[in-house]
């Protein structure tokens, strides 16, 4: 008899398109950091969406404030004024140096509003033919075209040509390349200080400072991607805070709204002259349902001192991982990360070790094909953590005697 699995499998072959390569298993259930699955399977969720339930899964306060809202005023518009998105830019601008918030409904969107703000603000601020913005090798910025020209990465872009002009690639931690590719037309650089999707790489904190620097002296606006890093994951409330650096733009979505599709675009009062009354918009953008609960999301997240927690749990599992790598240093090449984004590196078959991690009811991520990408929620229990370093330290054992 076909599993409950292998039933939703067939279906989705005949519905949907097929944009996705799919974890083999169907998702049903959750709270905190445990799901199970449509056969009734528990796992131990490192993943967390993909950094998205950083307030775990079926979170009680989340689901109050979604069901309060839902019935008073789910949409009107961004034609109208609303207090729910005052709530939240009030929140947010009250965790770095920024003035100003613009809402939007994912990752790409935000870094869509940062590259159209940066290219306006060299025209019509400085009036400079400015345009230009350079990225650097190993990002990711999203799937728009946008957001892809601006990822520039061949295995994405195949087949999708041609994408809009202006945007370049040097290569990441070199900061003569990036001086080199600075002209009169660049206008802004653009940069994930941890790399997520690029397998949990953190820039080195002198590189990003010279970056910084290098903006300033060259006049061009230096923006940080925090869709993944962001909102207390790397153990500060962003992760730019542990460069001491001060972007002009900041870009953040996954765990705005704990599940719900939601992105921000932070600034500085300067910059967001680029903008003015119809310069950009979106329909969705910070209606009254995601706004009212990314609110809640980030006073739960200052209130209970995530940040602090992130940091804390992230130092205890890089500790054990440490001493996991002690007693099999042919299977574990590298830990590497910041707070709860961590990457392990392995020197053994990885794929058989992330499907094995499945199959024992741990569920994370596998970045290109060698790295074990972990993003759990920010509130994983520390009984959560040891048993995913007892499992995986047992696989190891026994795969790395070879
Ligand atoms: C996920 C991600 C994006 C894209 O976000 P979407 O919501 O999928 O559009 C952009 N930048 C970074 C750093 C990301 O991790």
């Amino acid at each position: 008899m076909a599993t409950q699995f292998e039933q939703i499998k067939a279906e989705e072959e005949a519905l949907l398109c097929r944009s996705y390569s799919r974890y083999p298993l169907a998702l049903v259930r959750g709270e905190g950091a445990r799901v199970w699955d449509a056969d009734g399977k528990e796992y131990i969720d490192l993943l967390a969406g993909i950094a998205v339930t950083a307030l775990g899964h079926a979170n009680e306060e989340i689901a109050c404030v979604m069901e309060k809202q839902a019935r008073t005023l789910l949409h009107v518009s961004n034609l109208f004024y609303q207090r729910a998105q005052l709530a939240l830019a009030k929140q947010l601008l009250e965790t770095a140096h920024f003035d100003k918030a613009f809402f939007c409904n994912s990752g790409a969107e935000a870094n869509e509003a940062a590259i159209k703000l940066a290219r306006r603000y060299m025209r019509k601020v400085k009036s400079r033919e400015a345009f230009d913005i350079i990225t650097l090798e190993g990002c990711f910025h999203g799937r728009t075209y946008g957001a892809l020209a601006a990822t520039g990465r061949a295995n994405l872009q195949e087949g999708f040509q041609p994408f809009p002009e202006g945007f370049s690639q040097v290569p990441a931690s070199n900061i003569g390349a990036l001086e080199a590719a600075i002209t009169s037309q660049t206008a802004a650089v653009l940069l994930e200080v941890v790399q997520g999707e690029g397998g949990i790489v953190p820039l080195p904190v002198t590189y990003v400072q010279q970056v910084e620097a290098l903006c300033r002296t060259k006049g061009i606006l230096f923006i940080v991607d925090e869709v993944q890093a962001g909102l207390c994951r790397t153990g500060k409330f962003w992760a730019f805070q542990h460069y001491g650096v001060q972007p002009d733009i900041l870009t953040t979505a996954k765990a705005l709204a704990n599940g719900l599709p939601m992105g921000a675009m932070l600034t500085t009062d300067e910059v967001s002259q680029g903008f003015e009354a119809g310069s950009h918009a979106t329909t969705f953008g910070g209606g009254e349902l995601v706004a009212a609960v990314a609110a809640r999301v980030i006073e739960i997240m200052r209130r209970d001192r995530l940040d602090e927690r992130a940091a804390a749990s992230g130092a205890y599992l890089k500790e054990r991982l440490a001493r996991l790598q002690e007693e099999v240093p042919n299977a574990i090449r590298e830990v590497r990360g910041l707070g709860l984004m961590l990457g392990i590196e392995l020197a053994v078959d990885a794929p058989a070790v992330w499907k094995e991690l499945l199959a024992r009811g741990v569920i994370c991520n596998l970045s290109h094909n060698v790295t074990l990408r972990l993003l759990p929620p920010l509130t994983i229990e520390k009984t959560d953590l040891d048993r995913f370093v007892d499992i995986l330290g047992d696989i190891l054992k026994k795969t790395s005697v070879k």
